[in-house]
């Protein structure tokens, strides 16, 4: 049976369960947020679905969900945060005035977090800053569940990258994705629904093709988008969210003292550009320029517009929720 709840009240539980398993109340808020945002566009992969894994992380101490990110001034250009074992959207929400004044002041900033956990999609991250007239760009490694090109075994993430940048007149342009063939809640939606995946997205724990996303989960591993060519931005993910910021590499932390824990324990850059810098007519007028061509040519989806679309029908009809997931997160709640 499905029912409705309004965004407010979604958000409102996911911050009693964050608080009841141990959060204080600005991760809370935060993550619930983040949550509830995920869900309300249809990033299913990164919404209530994932209640679960951040309540186990939090549960085994993998996590500190009190951590305090410390932020260091490094540059006019560069700062980095250590999140102290914390979520990255805290370090991030820590940092965030200081990189846009660097970014205003400079033309460009980056932010370099580190010791952080990252457990949901990338948008909710830069799409607000582009709302505010800058491109924003963002890299986050996971864990070890992905085979490089012409390799054996899983060496990367599912290292999602997100680009977000203002339109004249519309919503700012964005895309997320993950540089593995699919996201892995995505291989986990699917086993529970007992669907194939598409072929070319994973290998089972003896190395071959398999469409079955629990031969992905038991031992198998997830392959990279677009061969060699994904290959190589995965492998630019790991550059950018471990060795850029002083994080882990996906395949270099230990996570198996702690059972059921799902944040991966890594680090996430995040690149600001001041479009008022460049030459010519502003920047968002040429972004309208180029959009108007694409749908000239025939293109009638673009990155982000499905979430946007699933936004506007939410937010007046409230975000669909299963009976089900709505009993087991009043459950998650109080248990
Ligand atoms: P998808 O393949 O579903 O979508 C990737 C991007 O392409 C989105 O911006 C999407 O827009 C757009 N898109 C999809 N289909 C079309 C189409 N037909 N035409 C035009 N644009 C299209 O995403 P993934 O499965 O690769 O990733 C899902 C999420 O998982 C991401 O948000 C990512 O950040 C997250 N993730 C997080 C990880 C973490 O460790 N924190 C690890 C891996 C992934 P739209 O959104 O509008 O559909």
């Amino acid at each position: 049976m499905s029912t409705t709840i309004a965004y407010a009240e979604l958000v409102e539980l996911l911050e009693k369960i964050f608080l009841h398993h141990g959060t204080d109340k600005v991760v809370a808020s935060i993550l619930a947020e983040n949550c509830a945002m995920c869900e309300r566009d249809g990033a299913y992969s990164h919404g209530i679905f994932r209640m679960r894994g951040y309540v186990d992380s939090l549960g085994t101490g993998w996590v500190d969900g009190r951590a305090i990110p410390e932020v260091e001034d490094i540059a006019p250009s560069f700062c980095r945060v250590d999140a102290s074992n914390g979520f990255a959207q805290v370090a991030l929400a820590r940092a965030r005035d200081l990189a846009v004044s660097k970014c205003r002041q400079t033309g460009v900033s980056v932010l370099a977090i580190r010791n952080s956990h990252h457990l949901s999609a990338l948008w909710p991250d830069i799409e607000p800053l582009a709302r505010e007239g800058l491109i924003a760009i963002s890299a986050v490694n996971s864990f070890a569940c992905t085979v490089p090109f012409d390799g054996k075994s899983p060496v990367f993430g599912t290292n999602p990258f997100a680009f977000a940048a203002p339109l004249d007149g519309g919503d700012p342009i964005v895309f997320d994705l993950a540089t593995s063939a699919m996201a892995n809640g995505d291989v986990q939606i699917a086993a529970r629904k007992g669907h194939a995946l598409s072929p070319d997205s994973g290998v089972d724990k003896d190395g071959k093709p398999t469409d079955d996303p629990q031969a992905v989960l038991d031992g198998g591993a997830l392959l990279t988008f677009g061969g060699h060519k994904g290959s190589s931005i995965s492998m630019m993910v790991e550059l950018l969210g471990a060795a850029l910021t002083g994080g882990h590499f996906s395949f270099e932390f230990d996570w198996s003292g702690h059972k059921g824990a799902q944040t991966p324990h890594t680090g996430q850059l995040i690149i600001l550009i001041d479009p008022s810098r460049a030459a010519g007519e502003p920047f968002d007028r040429r972004a309208h320029t180029l959009i108007a061509a694409m749908q000239d040519a025939g293109v009638s989806r673009l990155p982000g517009q499905r979430r946007a679309e699933i936004r506007a029908q939410t937010t007046q009809n409230g975000i669909p929720i299963t009976a089900e997931d709505l009993a087991s997160l009043r459950t998650l709640a109080i248990a």
